[in-house]
């Protein structure tokens, strides 16, 4: 007889990079699903790391994160936001950015309590919504169209009818996995004038802040009049040194909401890996060129992945920021984006993550003709990539 297991875990599906990962390396084929890099970030960053354990910063840091790393965050946000942080009450570092969410929903939204967030959206959000035991809104982001070329985009009405008095906290994913989006200005007053109106908390999951393209600059939402004493931003050196595996994530939030979301984080993970504390400082160090070079080199590689997602017959989006890529599949004659992304990894060697995992049940179907795409690989790895995908039509035409 099976021991019997909380209800809360029952509905959650294995994640969908998980099971997607493990695909690609069953086939052998090459991973352009979960979204890590197959480079490492700066040797000087790897290096603090070896020189932190050998010098014995080896037990517990301090619960909120190390006094280096909290200054060096505070130095970061005024370097590129102009903001003055106290690092000793607006900054917890936590596991990664995905506990730096989940800490944050468990502390600031109690059981009934309504949370907007827009689809498609990172996975973990509507479980740790699931886990607080409140009730996800989900907004529509609609694909480019006619109306908004090159954007996606949602719809005013639709937002402003999501919020209401049970409304406690809305997540705005800025630069947005999956779809690349970056919010406007515009977008973000609409969202600080709701939050206001109804008085709501903002989660920003800002983790993509330094991988956008071209002249766009990033646009903290707390930085919106308003919104500094609402919002609870979230920052990853997973995703600005490109070491995922090292799972160090912060928030920065006035000392309230701060204070809400260490409550949780103390009796989560209490603290997080030390040594690797102070290599994310001596990161966040870096002049001003790495994190130039860090948008570029990865703009060159967005520009590789269009083109051969362009060549093999799909229909990619252009994203403005993060690591990914949404296509179009309708042309492939797939109306499932499982089966696609299933059909990919095995038949022609590349994997790939179907979105509807990242919308609530009742959108789903918006999900099932696209496949997202990740483009944080080494050229040789995005050629390869090419390679295979070129022979798409025809597996397409054998499989008929
Ligand atoms: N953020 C990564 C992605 O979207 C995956 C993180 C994970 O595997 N949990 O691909």
């Amino acid at each position: 007889m099976t021991p019997r297991i909380a209800k809360r875990t029952q509905g959650f599906p294995v994640t969908v990079f998980a099971e997607f990962s493990a695909l690609a390396v069953q086939h052998g084929a090459v991973n352009l699903g979960q979204g890590f890099p197959d480079y490492d970030g700066p040797e000087e960053v790897k290096e603090a790391a070896c020189r932190a354990i050998r010098d014995g910063v080896n037990q517990y840091a301090v619960s909120s994160g190390s006094e280096r790393l909290r200054k060096a965050i505070a130095l970061h946000e005024e370097r590129f936001y102009g903001t003055t942080i106290d690092p000793a009450t607006m900054i917890s570092v936590t596991s990664g950015g995905t506990e730096a969410c989940f800490d944050s929903i468990m502390g600031l939204v109690d059981p009934g309590d309504e949370v907007i967030l827009f689809e498609p959206y990172y996975d973990s959000y509507a479980a740790n919504i699931e886990l607080a035991g409140a009730v996800p809104r989900y907004v529509l982001l609609r694909p480019p169209d006619a109306a908004h070329p090159d954007t996606w985009w949602f719809d005013e009405g639709e937002l402003r009818a999501a919020f209401n008095d049970k409304t406690r906290l809305i997540i705005v994913n800025s630069p947005q996995n999956p779809t690349g989006k970056l919010y406007t200005r515009a977008e973000m007053e609409l969202i600080a004038e709701l939050c206001q109106r109804y008085d709501v908390i903002a989660l920003a999951d800002e983790v993509y802040e330094h991988l956008i393209f071209g002249a766009q600059r990033h646009v903290r939402l707390s930085s919106i009049p308003g919104m500094a004493e609402r919002t609870v931003t979230v920052a990853s050196a997973g995703k600005s040194f490109g070491f995922t595996g090292w799972k160090i994530g912060w928030i920065v939030a006035p000392p309230p909401l701060r204070k809400a979301v260490q409550q949780v984080h103390q009796f989560v993970t209490f603290s997080t890996a030390a040594p690797l504390l102070e290599a994310v400082a001596t990161g966040l160090g870096l002049p001003d060129a790495y994190f130039q070079k860090l948008a570029g080199d990865l703009q060159a590689k967005r520009d590789l992945a269009l083109a051969a997602l362009r060549q093999a017959g799909l229909s990619p989006m252009l994203p403005y920021g993060t690591y990914f890529i949404m296509a179009d599949i309708r042309g492939t004659g797939f109306t499932d984006d499982y089966e696609f992304c299933r059909f990919l990894t095995r038949e022609v060697g590349v994997a790939a993550i179907p979105p509807s995992a990242f919308y609530g049940e009742e959108h789903k179907a918006h999900g099932r003709s696209m496949a997202r795409f990740a483009f944080c690989k080494k050229d040789s790895t995005l050629k390869e990539a090419a390679a295979r995908l070129a022979k798409l039509p025809e597996a397409l035409r054998t499989r008929r």
